[in-house]
């Protein structure tokens, strides 16, 4: 850390000691990516300062502990993953609002997405709405659709879950996620004159590619306006997606229409399994590295990265109509050279450590982590592209002496290098969901503006970040 620390503004302390130790010069550039002579000086001596592409990954729930637990139980305490190899890691604070503003300590996934998918705060359950006035917020994805850039989502949880939807909806409550569930959301009912649920917003933003489990949610029927008496999959295809449903039948997607992904009726069932964590602990366990619920047609995190991104990419390139344009402006209407915007989420980590189930949370971090590898090849092959690896909020697991006798739950687990580890989960009383943590968070990048993430920041910060390397009006 520290050889080239090149923040335009050193206002917070930890980069600016950086900054002061290593004695570069500051540097003064305009916000917006300017092309002037310090832009050009700043791209010679450290790459370029605006980024054609951002991929941004979210392990949801990942936070230090978790990290951790994957890191000792795969690669051994002294080994380091993927996510452990950004040259450029800081830490974010990821607390909430009440609807006066005031801080709530520990978020949920539906405000914390809302954090950096329009840069401001919310209350807890709300997607993209401001906390008081229930209005919507731009989001990073609309701006990345209307600076004319390929869009992207890709998630193991329900495509209506609360990460991936923060990007392309807005609604009153995160449970509003079909058109038959929109009991806690009324005002955003299309009866109403809102823009309905999460399933047919999503569809309705035309995102390039989504790819996720949650088919159930789009298989219900739509009541109300020019859709009625479709599923949101029907209108889907009315609107030009193909729907593929497996392993298969998305790896024959194109990119000339955009993709809609539904590989499971709800979340995509996890890669481990194992003994959940119990009273008093379990015997020392290794975990199940094969879960049986998952079939040989459901495609991995990895698998759905590698083709999102392409997919983005030929998109891209192609222009609108997915014919190759060789000029490199794109067709009429097409996208020409502007990059793409991708968000894969790694979201059973959380699922997971809400069920005290160590082994399925290890599971779900090792399998991120391949996502993250995939996302680091395409920056190293596109180093206009910024990578940035972060978590929505804390959770619950900790890494306790094998002495220890925590009052909740624990299980002793034996890692590939052999030794026994004790995971404890005691944010709740036995038998209820485990809680998140209101605990900073790691964020790390690599790529334009990545020296953004330095020092402690928060994560409405990495709206800023995004929209600054991408240029976006
Ligand atoms: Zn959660």
């Amino acid at each position: 850390m520290g050889t080239r620390p090149h923040r335009r503004r050193l206002a917070r302390g930890a980069a600016a000691l950086l900054v002061a130790a290593a004695a570069v010069p500051a540097v003064t550039t305009a916000a917006s990516g300017s092309d002037g002579s310090d832009a050009a000086a700043l791209a010679a001596q450290h790459g370029p300062k605006k980024a054609k592409n951002v991929i941004l990954l979210i392990g949801d729930g990942m936070g230090d502990s978790e990290i951790t637990l994957a890191r000792d139980y795969t690669v051994g305490a002294g080994g380091r993953l993927n996510m452990d190899r950004f040259p450029l890691t800081g830490a974010y604070t990821t607390y909430a609002v009440d609807k006066n503003g005031k801080p709530d300590y520990v978020t949920d996934s539906a405000a914390s997405g809302t954090g950096w998918a329009t840069g401001r705060k919310t209350v807890n359950g709300r997607i993209s709405k401001t906390p008081g006035t229930d209005r919507p917020m731009t989001t990073i994805l609309e701006l990345a659709q209307k600076n004319g850039l390929a869009t992207g989502s890709v998630t193991t949880a329900e495509l209506t879950d609360a990460t991936p939807a923060v990007l392309a909806s807005h609604v009153g409550d995160r449970s509003c996620q079909g058109p038959a569930d929109m009991k806690a959301c009324p005002s955003d009912t299309i009866g109403k004159g809102g823009p309905g649920s999460i399933a047919e917003q999503s569809v309705n933003h035309k995102v390039d590619v989504l790819l996720g489990g949650g088919r159930a949610r789009f298989d219900q029927r739509i009541t109300e306006g020019p859709y009625r008496g479709m599923t949101v999959t029907e209108q889907a295809r009315r609107l030009g997606y193909q729907v593929v449903r497996d392993g298969e039948g998305l790896r024959g997607a194109r990119a000339d229409r955009p993709v809609l992904g539904l590989f499971a009726p709800g979340n995509i069932p996890v890669e481990w399994t194992g003994r959940p964590a119990a009273v008093g602990g379990t015997a020392p366990q290794r975990c199940v590295t094969n879960n049986p619920e998952r079939t040989a047609g459901t495609p991995t995190l990895e698998q759905q990265t590698r083709k999102a991104i392409e997919l983005l990419e030929a998109k891209q390139r192609g222009g609108k109509n997915g014919k190759g344009d060789k000029s490199g402006k794109g067709d009429k209407g097409g996208r020409g050279d502007k990059g793409f915007f991708l968000q894969v989420e790694g979201a059973s980590i959380d699922k997971r450590d809400h069920s005290a189930d160590p082994c399925g949370q290890i599971g779900e971090t090792a399998a991120f982590d391949r996502a993250v590898r995939v996302a680091r090849a395409y920056a190293a092959e596109h180093p206009d592209t910024l990578v940035v690896t972060t978590a929505d909020h804390g959770h619950t697991s900790q890494i306790v002496p094998l002495e220890a006798n925590p009052p909740g739950l624990s299980s002793t687990l034996v890692t590939d290098e052999g030794q026994q580890l004790k995971v404890n989960y005691s944010t709740n009383t036995p038998g209820k969901s485990q809680e998140h943590t209101g605990t900073q968070v790691r964020i790390a990048a690599q790529g334009p503006q990545a020296e953004r993430v330095l020092g402690v920041t928060d994560q409405t910060e990495l709206f800023t970040t995004i929209r600054t390397a991408l240029s976006l009006r």
